[in-house]
């Protein structure tokens, strides 16, 4: 089976393998693996020793997110949320369900964000204190730019929160340039190619620090985290997390040195995605973007006339694909990752998996 939902990903078995192994967080051997962690992943987001601190939390990419929030975005303030997507929509629940302020910018959900655009409405909203953008937007595959925007919001005076769940470590990063920005998020189990338990965000220290006491929530309190490593160094873990998913991740980190950094990567996610793109094109399939708006992570087309979705996704299953069961875009639509451990054999199966599983279907000609 080839799992090709953008994230969780396609890992690679030395990946699992590293966590065939009982650990205590509290074990003396594991302690400096998490600090190497943190330390790795505070580098690959461009971040500085001593400005920028790795903090980790466990669970889920959505919880890393409201926990970024709560700590960073004051009860009550505002904060402004570009809408081009699910990610977005999720983002700006988790903001009023923790009792702050959504503004939200309407824009159409198949190109990335405009700095002009963020920079306008923020001239409109000088009470919106934060802005919160999503790097790449699972849901579609577009991306929107942070530097560009993040340079906009700087302009402002304002800060920035960046849900980089499903770019990090792909998509450029680089917050030594960008001192906007409060906090960037991600998880294990996406562009990292490690397996999931793990959200982490790469913050900088002073806003940790003046925010302390604003999250509502120890569970989710980002500063909490931060005070811990000062009580208890680098690599203590607060309450019981996925020991295992830290170890697989540094094999994670390793596989992405050995595979030759960032860029490389983005590169074959970039070749993957170009061959889902073309690949659906050849078989009569519209895709939801425009080549020039389709980003490298995840390819989405709108579905055929008449199709029975559940049994869609069921027949890929069959033919040994498994994508996304949902969509989220505005038209109905199915989508297939581009990332993890997954290469150009694997786009073709994918591609010849949906034209087997239509013509199962009965809709041989997609167009
Ligand atoms: C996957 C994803 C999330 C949420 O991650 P979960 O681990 O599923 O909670 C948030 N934002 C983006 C852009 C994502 O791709």
């Amino acid at each position: 089976m080839i799992l090709l939902t953008p994230g969780p990903v396609q890992t690679h078995p030395t990946v699992r393998a590293a966590m065939n192994e009982d650990v205590a967080p509290w074990n003396a051997a594991f302690r400096p693996v998490y600090e190497e962690v943190r330390h790795r992943l505070r580098a690959l987001a461009g971040g500085v020793e001593g400005v920028h601190a790795t903090l980790p939390l466990q669970g889920a990419g959505h919880m890393l997110m409201e926990a970024a929030i709560r700590s960073f975005v004051a009860p009550g303030a505002a904060l402004l949320v570009p809408m081009n997507g699910e990610y977005a929509r999720r983002m700006a629940r988790l903001a009023r369900e923790a009792g702050r302020v959504v503004i939200e910018l309407p824009l159409p959900d198949t190109r990335g964000a405009r700095a002009e655009e963020v920079a306008e409405a923020l001239s409109r909203h000088p009470e919106a204190t934060h802005v919160a953008v999503v790097q790449s937007e699972t849901g579609s595959g577009i991306v929107n730019d942070p530097a560009a925007i993040g340079a906009a919001v700087r302009t402002a005076g304002r800060r920035m929160i960046l849900d980089a769940v499903s770019a990090f470590g792909a998509l450029p990063l680089d917050l030594a340039s960008q001192p906007e920005v409060d906090a960037a998020c991600f998880t294990s189990n996406k562009c990292l190619e490690g397996v999931p338990g793990f959200g982490f965000a790469v913050a900088r220290v002073d806003r940790v620090e003046e925010c302390a006491g604003q999250a509502g929530s120890w569970s989710l309190d980002l500063a909490d985290v931060w005070k811990n490593t000062q009580v208890n160094g680098w690599g203590s873990m607060r309450f019981t997390g996925p020991v295992q998913a830290i170890l697989a991740m540094r094999v994670a980190l390793d596989r992405l040195d050995a595979e030759g950094g960032r860029e490389v990567r983005l590169a074959r996610y970039r070749a993957n995605a170009r061959a889902l793109h073309e690949g659906f094109a050849a078989l009569g399939l519209r895709p939801y973007l425009s080549v020039e708006n389709q980003g490298p992570i995840v390819v989405t087309v709108h579905q055929p006339e008449g199709l029975d979705f559940p049994r869609f996704i069921a027949a890929l299953e069959r033919n040994g694909v498994t994508i996304s069961a949902y969509f989220t875009t505005e038209a109905p639509s199915f989508r297939v990752g581009a990332i993890g451990d997954v290469g150009l054999l694997e786009m073709r199966r994918a591609v010849e998996a949906v034209r087997d599983s239509l013509a199962e279907l009965g809709l041989p000609r997609a167009a």
